[in-house]
């Protein structure tokens, strides 16, 4: 037994230093990146946000929404052929990232998939990427895939990083436990303060000439903005993207003035029991189930919260004197605070 007893820090407890700088508004800086891949060997330009391919975010209506603000969307796993095959024929794809599991099903739809149709962009998820098999995955998918940008995940150490980007990826999907409908800390004893978890999974992918994406725990606009901070390249959201028109989750009405009207929707963790039962048929014996379900305030079109999150960003951008993203995190100066304190002024 070992124990590391460098502080490992989560969004909570930091803030972002102001700094002097000549910019005066938001509008004078840019929150459009334009990001090259290892290994797909082309760039990608926007936002570098991604709705999560969560059954609550990763949706269709969800892809056309984030495409306007040039964010992305990683695809939940559960379209069938039919479904993906018009999808990616349209434009509205241009952003999306189609999402593989493990099992033989989902790599014989890919297969059918793909067969009919070019998908330039593949999200390999598990919720353990430490396995020697998952990298195996990896760089199967790589041969097969030579020119589609492939994110790979969830990892939250340099080591498997590095692995993951020398097996094939060009993005590496960084979090384990921090997800708003995550209960592996719970269950397991797992996981890893995320703003760390994002400085040294990004130090490790960028001298590589890899990208990682930040994937869970953000519940505020600063969070996103700290997690750019910390280098995130992308940034992956479930929670903060959940409970909008476009998340085709269950909804809860109530009558208020005689009218029926939302005002919560259903939001679940994709191995929780309600995602299992709706997919898997039930929770396998062998496993417990490491998500749960909860109620989230139904929020209307997501466009509103799209603004406020894009808002936070810029902002913070004018606060520390940064014109472009990529040049945040070397504008970055994080000071440690208080848990308590943070909370008090809306640090989740
Ligand atoms: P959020 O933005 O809601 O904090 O986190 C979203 C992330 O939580 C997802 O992208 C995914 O990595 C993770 N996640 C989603 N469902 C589950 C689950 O059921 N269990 C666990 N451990 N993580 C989940």
């Amino acid at each position: 037994m070992r124990i590391e007893n460098d502080p490992k820090l989560d969004f909570k407890d930091v803030l972002i230093r102001p700094k002097r700088s000549t910019l005066s508004s938001r509008a004078d800086v840019t929150i459009e990146r334009a990001i090259p891949f290892r290994h797909a060997k082309r760039n990608w330009k926007g936002f570098p946000l991604i709705a999560a391919n969560m059954d609550g975010t990763g949706t269709i209506p969800m892809a056309r929404a984030l495409k306007r603000f040039g964010a992305m969307v990683a695809l939940r796993k559960h379209y069938d052929v039919d479904e993906l095959v018009s999808f990616f024929r349209s434009d509205d794809s241009a952003n999306c990232f189609y999402t593989i599991g493990t099992n033989e099903a989902d790599q014989e739809k890919f297969a059918a998939v793909k067969k009919q149709v070019a998908i330039p962009m593949i999200c390999l998820d598990v919720a353990n990427g430490y396995t020697e098999s998952f990298v195996d995955m990896v760089r199967r998918v790589r041969d097969q895939n030579p020119d589609a940008v492939i994110m790979a995940g969830n990892v939250v150490t340099g080591d498997m990083t590095e692995a993951l980007v020398l097996g094939g990826a060009d993005i590496v999907k960084v979090g384990i436990g921090p997800g708003s409908v995550c209960t592996t800390r719970k269950m397991t004893g797992v996981g890893y303060p995320q703003l760390s978890a994002i400085i040294e999974c990004a130090d490790a992918a960028h001298g590589l000439k890899g990208q990682v994406c930040g994937d869970g725990g953000c519940t505020v606009p600063g969070d996103v903005a700290k997690a750019y901070g910390a280098g995130a390249d992308f940034v992956m959201l479930g929670g903060m993207l959940a409970g909008h028109d476009e998340s085709e989750g269950e909804i809860r009405t109530e009558m208020r003035d005689g009218r029926k009207v939302p005002v919560a929707m259903v939001f679940y963790g994709m191995s929780s029991d309600t995602a299992m039962k709706k997919h898997a048929g039930g929770v396998a014996k062998y496993r417990a189930s490491e998500g749960k379900t909860v109620e989230v305030p139904y929020r209307g079109p997501v466009d509103v919260t799209m603004q406020e999150i894009m808002g936070g960003v810029r902002s913070m951008m004018t606060y520390i004197g940064a014109v472009s993203l990529k040049e945040v995190p070397k504008r970055t100066t994080f000071v440690r605070v208080s848990a308590q304190l943070n909370t008090m002024f809306g640090g989740g």
